[in-house]
Protein backbone atom coordinates (compact mmCIF):
# COMPACT_ATOMS: atom_id res chain seq x y z
CA UNK A 1 0.00 0.00 0.00
CA UNK A 2 0.76 3.63 -0.43
CA UNK A 3 0.59 5.35 2.96
CA UNK A 4 0.92 9.06 3.61
CA UNK A 5 1.88 9.53 7.46
CA UNK A 6 1.43 12.97 9.27
CA UNK A 7 3.22 13.98 12.01
CA UNK A 8 6.84 12.86 13.14
CA UNK A 9 6.72 13.02 16.40
CA UNK A 10 6.68 9.47 18.62
CA UNK A 11 3.85 8.01 17.31
CA UNK A 12 3.77 9.12 14.09
CA UNK A 13 7.41 7.95 13.39
CA UNK A 14 6.25 4.34 15.15
CA UNK A 15 3.67 4.11 12.56
CA UNK A 16 5.79 4.85 9.63
CA UNK A 17 8.46 2.35 11.06
CA UNK A 18 5.92 -0.04 11.33
CA UNK A 19 3.84 0.19 7.93
CA UNK A 20 7.90 0.44 6.41
CA UNK A 21 9.05 -2.50 8.07
CA UNK A 22 6.24 -4.18 6.71
CA UNK A 23 6.82 -3.05 3.22
CA UNK A 24 4.35 -0.48 2.52
CA UNK A 25 5.35 2.53 -0.03
CA UNK A 26 5.53 5.02 3.57
CA UNK A 27 5.80 8.99 2.77
CA UNK A 28 6.35 11.07 6.33
CA UNK A 29 4.92 14.89 6.49
CA UNK A 30 5.77 16.94 9.44
CA UNK A 31 5.11 20.41 8.99
CA UNK A 32 8.31 21.88 10.64
CA UNK A 33 12.06 20.81 10.38
CA UNK A 34 12.44 17.20 11.49
CA UNK A 35 13.30 17.09 15.53
CA UNK A 36 11.89 20.50 16.04
CA UNK A 37 10.72 21.71 19.40
CA UNK A 38 7.08 22.57 18.70
CA UNK A 39 5.25 19.25 19.69
CA UNK A 40 4.93 16.97 21.99
CA UNK A 41 7.68 14.83 21.67
CA UNK A 42 11.04 16.94 21.79
CA UNK A 43 13.30 17.29 24.84
CA UNK A 44 15.81 14.64 26.67
CA UNK A 45 13.58 12.48 28.30
CA UNK A 46 10.28 10.68 29.26
CA UNK A 47 9.40 8.71 31.95
CA UNK A 48 8.72 4.79 30.49
CA UNK A 49 6.68 2.59 33.39
CA UNK A 50 4.53 -0.87 33.50
CA UNK A 51 2.83 0.92 36.56
CA UNK A 52 -0.56 3.45 35.96
CA UNK A 53 -2.97 3.94 38.64
CA UNK A 54 -5.44 2.93 36.17
CA UNK A 55 -5.14 -1.30 35.38
CA UNK A 56 -6.89 -1.00 31.82
CA UNK A 57 -2.98 1.14 31.02
CA UNK A 58 -0.99 -1.30 32.97
CA UNK A 59 -2.74 -3.86 30.77
CA UNK A 60 -1.62 -1.56 27.99
CA UNK A 61 2.24 -1.46 28.87
CA UNK A 62 2.44 -5.35 29.11
CA UNK A 63 2.01 -5.26 25.43
CA UNK A 64 4.19 -1.50 25.22
CA UNK A 65 6.97 -1.88 27.57
CA UNK A 66 8.68 -4.42 24.93
CA UNK A 67 8.04 -2.48 22.21
CA UNK A 68 10.39 -0.25 23.87
CA UNK A 69 13.02 -3.49 24.13
CA UNK A 70 12.35 -4.37 20.34
CA UNK A 71 13.08 -0.61 19.64
CA UNK A 72 16.65 -1.11 21.12
CA UNK A 73 17.92 -4.31 19.70
CA UNK A 74 16.21 -3.01 16.54
CA UNK A 75 18.24 -0.36 16.40
CA UNK A 76 21.48 -1.13 17.96
CA UNK A 77 20.61 1.42 20.62
CA UNK A 78 20.10 1.49 24.32
CA UNK A 79 16.89 4.01 25.11
CA UNK A 80 16.23 3.47 28.31
CA UNK A 81 17.76 4.25 31.55
CA UNK A 82 15.83 1.28 33.91
CA UNK A 83 15.97 2.70 36.99
CA UNK A 84 12.60 1.82 38.45
CA UNK A 85 9.79 4.00 39.02
CA UNK A 86 9.02 5.14 42.79
CA UNK A 87 5.35 6.14 43.29
CA UNK A 88 5.05 8.65 46.53
CA UNK A 89 1.59 8.95 48.50
CA UNK A 90 -0.44 8.56 50.78
CA UNK A 91 -1.49 4.48 51.81
CA UNK A 92 -4.70 5.30 51.48
CA UNK A 93 -5.10 7.48 48.49
CA UNK A 94 -7.40 6.45 45.83
CA UNK A 95 -4.21 6.62 43.08
CA UNK A 96 -2.30 4.33 45.19
CA UNK A 97 -4.47 2.21 46.04
CA UNK A 98 -5.82 1.03 42.68
CA UNK A 99 -1.91 0.71 41.65
CA UNK A 100 -1.28 -1.83 43.89
CA UNK A 101 -4.44 -3.33 43.05
CA UNK A 102 -3.83 -3.24 39.17
CA UNK A 103 0.23 -4.26 39.51
CA UNK A 104 -1.27 -7.04 41.88
CA UNK A 105 -3.43 -8.79 39.61
CA UNK A 106 -1.56 -8.59 37.03
CA UNK A 107 1.33 -9.87 38.45
CA UNK A 108 3.50 -6.84 37.39
CA UNK A 109 7.09 -7.12 39.83
CA UNK A 110 6.69 -4.37 42.55
CA UNK A 111 7.22 -3.57 45.74
CA UNK A 112 5.70 -1.48 48.68
CA UNK A 113 8.14 0.74 50.34
CA UNK A 114 8.02 2.51 53.90
CA UNK A 115 10.27 5.47 54.21
CA UNK A 116 13.48 3.50 55.36
CA UNK A 117 13.09 1.26 52.62
CA UNK A 118 12.68 3.95 50.36
CA UNK A 119 15.73 6.34 51.39
CA UNK A 120 17.98 3.13 50.39
CA UNK A 121 17.12 4.15 46.58
CA UNK A 122 17.03 7.58 47.04
CA UNK A 123 19.12 8.67 50.35
CA UNK A 124 17.10 12.40 50.25
CA UNK A 125 14.25 11.35 50.24
CA UNK A 126 11.08 12.39 53.04
CA UNK A 127 8.07 10.69 53.35
CA UNK A 128 5.35 10.78 56.19
CA UNK A 129 4.51 8.24 58.07
CA UNK A 130 1.64 7.24 56.60
CA UNK A 131 2.68 7.35 52.84
CA UNK A 132 4.28 4.72 51.38
CA UNK A 133 6.43 4.32 47.86
CA UNK A 134 5.19 1.59 45.15
CA UNK A 135 8.54 0.76 43.72
CA UNK A 136 8.54 -0.78 40.18
CA UNK A 137 12.00 -1.73 38.56
CA UNK A 138 10.35 -2.00 34.90
CA UNK A 139 10.77 1.42 34.63
CA UNK A 140 12.93 4.33 33.81
CA UNK A 141 13.95 6.85 31.41
CA UNK A 142 14.09 6.91 27.81
CA UNK A 143 16.03 8.84 26.00
CA UNK A 144 13.25 10.67 23.69
CA UNK A 145 15.25 12.49 21.03
CA UNK A 146 17.51 9.17 20.77
CA UNK A 147 14.19 7.19 20.72
CA UNK A 148 12.80 10.02 18.02
CA UNK A 149 16.34 9.87 16.14
CA UNK A 150 16.27 5.74 16.02
CA UNK A 151 13.17 5.75 14.83
CA UNK A 152 13.72 7.61 12.15
CA UNK A 153 16.83 6.35 10.92
CA UNK A 154 15.08 2.42 10.87
CA UNK A 155 11.83 4.19 9.07
CA UNK A 156 14.22 5.40 6.18
CA UNK A 157 16.46 1.97 5.94
CA UNK A 158 12.81 0.32 4.85
CA UNK A 159 12.45 2.79 2.68
CA UNK A 160 10.11 5.20 4.17
CA UNK A 161 10.27 9.01 2.61
CA UNK A 162 10.29 12.24 4.84
CA UNK A 163 9.07 15.43 3.84
CA UNK A 164 9.70 18.28 5.95
CA UNK A 165 9.08 21.95 6.46
CA UNK A 166 5.59 22.18 5.39
CA UNK A 167 2.12 21.42 6.68
CA UNK A 168 0.45 18.54 4.79
CA UNK A 169 -2.36 19.12 2.88
CA UNK A 170 -4.57 15.79 4.20
CA UNK A 171 -7.24 16.36 1.72
CA UNK A 172 -4.51 16.12 -1.45
CA UNK A 173 -2.81 13.21 0.34
CA UNK A 174 -5.81 11.27 0.14
CA UNK A 175 -6.16 11.61 -2.88
CA UNK A 176 -2.57 10.07 -3.89
CA UNK A 177 -1.98 7.91 -1.33
CA UNK A 178 -4.63 4.42 0.03
CA UNK A 179 -4.26 5.57 3.21
CA UNK A 180 -3.42 8.17 5.22
CA UNK A 181 -2.40 8.31 9.31
CA UNK A 182 -2.71 11.10 11.03
CA UNK A 183 -0.67 11.86 14.41
CA UNK A 184 -0.63 15.60 14.36
CA UNK A 185 -0.40 16.38 18.21
CA UNK A 186 -1.54 19.09 19.47
CA UNK A 187 -2.50 20.20 15.95
CA UNK A 188 -4.97 16.97 15.25
CA UNK A 189 -8.44 19.68 16.08
CA UNK A 190 -7.19 21.04 12.41
CA UNK A 191 -8.67 17.84 11.48
CA UNK A 192 -11.21 16.39 13.94
CA UNK A 193 -12.67 19.86 14.95
CA UNK A 194 -14.72 18.57 17.60
CA UNK A 195 -12.37 16.19 19.59
CA UNK A 196 -12.96 16.85 23.23
CA UNK A 197 -9.04 17.94 23.42
CA UNK A 198 -7.42 21.13 25.23
CA UNK A 199 -3.52 21.93 24.29
CA UNK A 200 -2.06 23.33 27.06
CA UNK A 201 1.78 24.68 27.51
CA UNK A 202 3.60 23.00 30.20
CA UNK A 203 6.50 24.28 31.99
CA UNK A 204 9.64 21.81 33.02
CA UNK A 205 12.72 22.29 34.13
CA UNK A 206 15.96 21.79 36.10
CA UNK A 207 16.64 22.22 39.92
CA UNK A 208 20.37 21.96 40.74
CA UNK A 209 20.51 18.81 43.15
CA UNK A 210 22.34 15.46 42.68
CA UNK A 211 19.32 12.76 42.79
CA UNK A 212 19.83 9.36 41.87
CA UNK A 213 18.08 6.34 41.57
CA UNK A 214 14.64 5.58 40.06
CA UNK A 215 12.13 8.03 38.10
CA UNK A 216 9.77 9.65 40.49
CA UNK A 217 6.04 10.47 40.89
CA UNK A 218 4.96 12.37 43.99
CA UNK A 219 0.82 11.36 44.46
CA UNK A 220 0.02 14.40 46.31
CA UNK A 221 0.95 17.08 43.51
CA UNK A 222 1.65 15.06 40.33
CA UNK A 223 5.07 16.06 40.06
CA UNK A 224 7.73 14.14 38.88
CA UNK A 225 11.53 13.82 38.21
CA UNK A 226 14.51 11.93 37.20
CA UNK A 227 17.71 10.89 37.76
CA UNK A 228 20.26 13.66 37.92
CA UNK A 229 22.14 14.31 34.58
CA UNK A 230 24.98 17.15 33.70
CA UNK A 231 21.93 19.88 34.08
CA UNK A 232 20.23 19.04 37.43
CA UNK A 233 17.40 16.69 37.82
CA UNK A 234 14.23 17.72 35.21
CA UNK A 235 11.17 18.30 37.30
CA UNK A 236 7.55 18.69 35.98
CA UNK A 237 4.20 18.72 37.06
CA UNK A 238 1.30 16.76 35.41
CA UNK A 239 -0.67 19.17 35.80
CA UNK A 240 -2.59 21.32 32.70
CA UNK A 241 -0.65 24.45 32.14
CA UNK A 242 -2.10 27.74 30.50
CA UNK A 243 -4.65 26.68 27.20
CA UNK A 244 -2.51 27.13 24.50
CA UNK A 245 -2.63 27.97 20.36
CA UNK A 246 -0.08 25.44 18.57
CA UNK A 247 0.98 27.86 16.19
CA UNK A 248 1.83 30.87 18.59
CA UNK A 249 5.51 30.77 18.38
CA UNK A 250 6.28 32.51 21.85
CA UNK A 251 6.18 30.18 24.65
CA UNK A 252 6.25 31.57 27.75
CA UNK A 253 7.13 29.83 30.65
CA UNK A 254 4.55 29.85 33.37
CA UNK A 255 5.93 31.15 36.49
CA UNK A 256 3.49 29.83 38.69
CA UNK A 257 4.06 26.14 37.58
CA UNK A 258 7.51 26.59 38.50
CA UNK A 259 7.07 27.76 41.58
CA UNK A 260 5.13 24.45 42.65
CA UNK A 261 7.66 22.11 41.28
CA UNK A 262 10.05 23.69 43.16
CA UNK A 263 8.35 23.79 46.68
CA UNK A 264 7.28 19.99 45.63
CA UNK A 265 10.73 19.20 45.14
CA UNK A 266 11.94 21.14 48.20
CA UNK A 267 8.66 19.12 50.23
CA UNK A 268 9.84 15.31 49.07
CA UNK A 269 13.86 15.68 48.91
CA UNK A 270 14.67 18.63 51.16
CA UNK A 271 16.50 20.23 48.38
CA UNK A 272 17.80 23.92 49.24
CA UNK A 273 18.26 25.28 46.45
CA UNK A 274 14.69 26.31 44.94
CA UNK A 275 15.86 28.12 41.52
CA UNK A 276 14.73 25.94 38.47
CA UNK A 277 16.80 26.11 35.09
CA UNK A 278 17.25 25.26 31.76
CA UNK A 279 13.42 25.57 31.60
CA UNK A 280 11.87 24.53 28.79
CA UNK A 281 8.16 23.97 27.67
CA UNK A 282 6.41 21.51 25.43
CA UNK A 283 2.74 20.84 24.54
CA UNK A 284 0.22 18.97 26.37
CA UNK A 285 -2.86 17.75 24.38
CA UNK A 286 -5.42 16.73 27.08
CA UNK A 287 -8.81 14.78 26.93
CA UNK A 288 -11.07 14.91 29.73
CA UNK A 289 -10.39 11.21 30.92
CA UNK A 290 -7.43 11.09 29.84
CA UNK A 291 -7.43 8.41 27.31
CA UNK A 292 -6.29 8.81 23.65
CA UNK A 293 -8.25 8.81 21.02
CA UNK A 294 -8.30 7.19 17.96
CA UNK A 295 -10.46 7.35 14.79
CA UNK A 296 -11.23 7.77 11.52
CA UNK A 297 -11.92 10.27 8.89
CA UNK A 298 -13.64 9.10 5.83
CA UNK A 299 -12.67 6.22 3.96
CA UNK A 300 -9.06 6.55 3.95
CA UNK A 301 -7.82 8.47 7.07
CA UNK A 302 -7.18 7.41 10.64
CA UNK A 303 -6.24 9.45 12.89
CA UNK A 304 -4.49 8.97 16.58
CA UNK A 305 -4.13 11.48 19.94
CA UNK A 306 -1.62 9.78 22.14
CA UNK A 307 -2.09 12.86 24.92
CA UNK A 308 -3.04 14.15 28.17
CA UNK A 309 0.69 13.56 28.71
CA UNK A 310 1.50 10.30 28.80
CA UNK A 311 1.78 9.57 25.43
CA UNK A 312 5.38 8.85 24.79
CA UNK A 313 6.10 5.44 26.83
CA UNK A 314 3.03 4.15 24.23
CA UNK A 315 3.78 5.84 21.57
CA UNK A 316 5.76 2.78 19.71
CA UNK A 317 2.57 0.89 20.63
CA UNK A 318 0.26 3.42 19.92
CA UNK A 319 2.00 3.48 16.37
CA UNK A 320 1.72 0.03 15.87
CA UNK A 321 -1.86 -0.30 16.47
CA UNK A 322 -2.51 2.39 13.58
CA UNK A 323 -0.32 0.40 11.19
CA UNK A 324 -2.10 -2.71 12.22
CA UNK A 325 -5.89 -0.61 11.29
CA UNK A 326 -4.25 0.47 8.28
CA UNK A 327 -3.75 -2.99 6.96
CA UNK A 328 -7.47 -3.73 7.93
CA UNK A 329 -6.00 -6.25 10.92
CA UNK A 330 -7.30 -3.66 13.59
CA UNK A 331 -10.14 -1.05 13.95
CA UNK A 332 -10.81 2.05 16.74
CA UNK A 333 -13.52 -0.15 17.69
CA UNK A 334 -11.37 -3.10 18.74
CA UNK A 335 -10.14 0.01 21.36
CA UNK A 336 -13.56 1.30 23.28
CA UNK A 337 -11.48 3.60 25.58
CA UNK A 338 -10.03 5.33 22.66
CA UNK A 339 -12.23 5.16 19.99
CA UNK A 340 -13.55 8.48 18.53
CA UNK A 341 -16.82 9.19 17.97
CA UNK A 342 -17.64 8.07 21.73
CA UNK A 343 -21.18 7.88 20.74
CA UNK A 344 -20.68 4.01 19.26
CA UNK A 345 -17.43 3.91 22.30
CA UNK A 346 -18.98 4.75 25.37
CA UNK A 347 -17.85 2.34 28.08
C1 LIG B 1 6.49 18.36 29.45
C2 LIG B 1 5.98 17.03 28.98
C3 LIG B 1 6.35 15.88 29.67
C4 LIG B 1 5.88 14.64 29.27
N1 LIG B 1 6.28 13.54 29.95
C5 LIG B 1 5.90 12.32 29.54
C6 LIG B 1 6.40 11.17 30.19
O1 LIG B 1 7.20 11.26 31.12
N2 LIG B 1 5.99 9.95 29.73
C7 LIG B 1 5.12 9.82 28.68
O2 LIG B 1 4.79 8.70 28.33
N3 LIG B 1 4.65 10.91 28.03
C8 LIG B 1 5.01 12.14 28.43
N4 LIG B 1 4.56 13.26 27.79
C9 LIG B 1 3.58 13.10 26.70
C10 LIG B 1 4.23 12.71 25.40
O3 LIG B 1 5.42 13.42 25.20
C11 LIG B 1 3.23 12.92 24.26
O4 LIG B 1 2.04 12.22 24.57
C12 LIG B 1 3.78 12.39 22.95
O5 LIG B 1 5.06 12.93 22.70
C13 LIG B 1 2.82 12.75 21.81
O6 LIG B 1 3.42 12.36 20.60
P1 LIG B 1 2.71 12.64 19.21
O7 LIG B 1 3.55 11.98 18.18
O8 LIG B 1 1.27 12.29 19.31
O9 LIG B 1 2.73 14.23 19.05
P2 LIG B 1 3.93 15.21 18.61
O10 LIG B 1 5.21 14.76 19.16
O11 LIG B 1 3.50 16.59 18.91
O12 LIG B 1 4.01 15.00 17.05
C14 LIG B 1 3.05 15.55 16.18
C15 LIG B 1 3.78 16.14 15.01
O13 LIG B 1 2.84 16.42 13.98
C16 LIG B 1 3.28 17.57 13.30
N5 LIG B 1 2.16 18.10 12.53
C17 LIG B 1 0.99 18.61 13.00
N6 LIG B 1 0.20 18.98 11.98
C18 LIG B 1 0.87 18.71 10.84
C19 LIG B 1 0.59 18.88 9.44
N7 LIG B 1 -0.55 19.41 8.99
N8 LIG B 1 1.51 18.50 8.54
C20 LIG B 1 2.69 17.96 8.95
N9 LIG B 1 3.01 17.78 10.25
C21 LIG B 1 2.11 18.15 11.18
C22 LIG B 1 3.77 18.46 14.43
O14 LIG B 1 4.64 19.44 13.96
C23 LIG B 1 4.46 17.45 15.34
O15 LIG B 1 5.83 17.34 15.06
C24 LIG B 1 5.02 14.52 28.16
C25 LIG B 1 4.66 15.67 27.45
C26 LIG B 1 5.14 16.90 27.84
C27 LIG B 1 4.72 18.11 27.06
Amino acid sequence: MKVAVVGAGIVGLSAARFLGKRGHRVEVYERFPLFANRGSSHGRTRIVRRAYPDAFYTQCMAEAYPLWGDLERDSGQTLVNEVGLLYFGRRDAPRVVSMVDALQSLAVPHSVLNGVQAKELIPQVRMETNEVAVFTPEAGAVDAAAALRVSHDLARSYGVEFHSGEAADVAKLEREHDAVVLAPGAWIREYVPDLDVRVTLQTYGYVQATIPGPVWIDDESLTYGFPSDDLGQKVGAHLPGPEFDPNQTERIPTQSDLDQISSAVHRRFGVESLRVEHVATCLYTSTPDEDFRIGRLGSKTVFASACSGHGFKLGPWTGRILADIVEGNDSPERHPRFQWPRERGEV
